[in-house]
């Protein structure tokens, strides 16, 4: 069995033409003021337009000398350097990444000495790097890793503040990670402390008159993710089922009740809103809270809580009609709107755009079992393949790392090698970090959001050795 994967410095390298425009800006909102980092509206933060095309390989990578024809999917040819290796990546693709992950882990701990000491996020901050660290233990298994992963924790659990409750943004993310490392390290009363107060976030959670929103980043599907983490981390039973029922059908009912409000009951019977705003990606939108809930199917919320008004088959009633919708509003080129609203077909980042769509389309296509997901799902990969490598950075939530989770999840789920290249040159890109001319750095150590994004370029790159092991961070269960 041929796989294809990358060798050498530079071999067949990828490269990306950036066209710069000024955003329209017509996706930004206002944000949440009172959010440690700088609110993560992801729309707001494209202020350039990406049109990065992948082309084919060039014999010397990087040089600037244009080229104007795509890689078309029938064009797919494995680099110039390419060697066949059975079905895994190479052992010398995999020295290569790890002395670069070697090499980013020192630049990103002297850089991280004047990061801003107050964000405990996993979005920008403290909580990103400790998971870093534990998903190079993970993949090591060196104490080391770990030992960074604690401190990392500890220095979080002095900053919390109570203000927001998901994993990505708010105090649930550093809990959840404190529950596991302590876990990890045998240290019970520390760990079951962190999950006693992630547990009592879940009061603002479900508080009826809540304000809060359902999307990823800032609401509801943000908190039940952390749920779901513990109980994958450490056992099924860590958070009771009860709790994770009841998170589920807050999110649920918000769904309905916009749905109601916006007389779509029948066409998209699950509707949210973020910011007044209909939108569909994976950070804010309706393909990140319809992925996470059906993460949630094993547990017992598909059958209702007693005296719950709830019909026995969510799935098939409401989550499946509304993903169908959500996949009705992509455009011609297989890219997908920010927004139900929005035309532009702009963004091809994780949190807007495609490479968010597809892992609802992927996760639709394991529960659902119907052949138009995945095809709608590979479709969605020549759109990232295509347009997917990002001068705006290396990052998870808008950057070429996040994107390249597109060919991880495919090639887990199809066993296709072409996914396997894929990533690889994603992670190629990646290899080459610093050199392809991105913009200035505002938060450059983090895992998410920034636009270098360092840390979130070396989870990516520790994921590509292991590619069955993959799972992309703080949405993947
Ligand atoms: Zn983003």
């Amino acid at each position: 069995m041929d796989c294809w994967v990358v060798t050498g410095a530079g071999a067949g390298g990828v490269r990306c033409d950036l066209h710069q425009q000024q955003c329209d800006g017509s996706e930004s909102s206002g944000g949440d003021s009172d959010a440690p980092p700088a609110p993560p509206d992801c729309s707001s933060l494209s202020i350039h337009r990406d049109t990065g095309m992948l082309r084919e390989a060039a014999a010397t990578p990087h040089q600037d000398q244009p080229q104007t024809k795509p890689l078309a999917p029938e064009a797919f040819r494995p680099s110039r350097a390419a060697v066949a290796m059975g079905d895994n990546v190479s052992a010398a693709f995999q020295k290569k990444v790890q002395n670069k992950i070697k090499d980013l882990l020192q630049q990103m701990e002297e850089g991280l000495k004047t990061a801003d000491p107050h964000d405990f996020s996993t979005y920008t901050g403290w909580t990103g790097i400790a998971l870093l660290y534990l998903q190079l233990h993970r993949a090591s298994h060196e104490a080391t890793h770990l030992q960074r992963a604690l401190d990392y924790v500890k220095r979080t659990m002095r900053i919390l503040n109570g203000r927001k409750v998901t994993f990505l943004c708010g105090d649930a993310g550093p809990l959840a990670v404190g529950v596991v490392v302590y876990h990890k390290l045998n240290n019970t009363a520390d760990s079951q402390d962190c999950l006693s107060r992630l547990l009592q976030l879940q009061g603002s959670v479900l508080a009826p008159d809540s304000e809060m929103p359902d999307e990823l980043l800032y609401g509801r599907a943000g908190y039940l993710y952390a749920l779901l983490y513990v109980n994958k981390e450490i056992g099924a039973d860590t958070v009771d089922e009860s709790t994770i029922t009841k998170v589920v059908m807050a999110i649920v009912e918000s769904g309905k009740n916009m749905s109601a409000e916006q007389k779509k009951t029948d066409r998209c019977p699950l509707l949210y809103e973020w910011h007044k705003k209909q939108y569909i990606g994976a950070a804010h939108g309706l393909a990140g809270i319809y992925y996470m809930l059906m993460q949630a199917r094993q547990t017992e919320w598909l059958h209702p809580l007693p005296g719950a008004k709830v019909h026995p088959d969510l799935l098939a009633q409401l989550i499946r009609p509304s993903i169908d919708y959500v996949r009705h509003k992509r455009f011609r080129s297989w890219n997908f709107p920010s927004s139900l609203s929005n035309e532009s077909d702009r963004l091809v980042h994780w949190c807007h755009g495609a490479p968010g769509v597809v892992h609802m389309l992927i996760m639709a296509h394991k529960v659902f079992k119907e052949e138009k997901y995945l095809k709608e799902a590979a479709e969605c990969a020549e759109v990232i393949w295509q347009r997917g490598l990002l001068r705006k950075g290396y990052g998870i939530c808008h950057g070429t790392a996040g994107n390249g989770y597109a060919f991880l999840s495919l090639y887990k789920l199809t066993q296709e090698k072409k996914y396997l290249y894929r990533a690889c040159k994603f992670a190629e890109w990646c290899l080459d970090y610093g050199t392809h001319g991105c913009r200035i750095p505002d938060r450059p150590y983090s895992l998410f959001e920034g636009t270098t994004c360092m840390a979130g370029a070396v989870y990516y790159l520790s994921e590509v050795e292991k590619p069955e092991a993959s799972c992309f961070p703080a949405f993947e269960i």
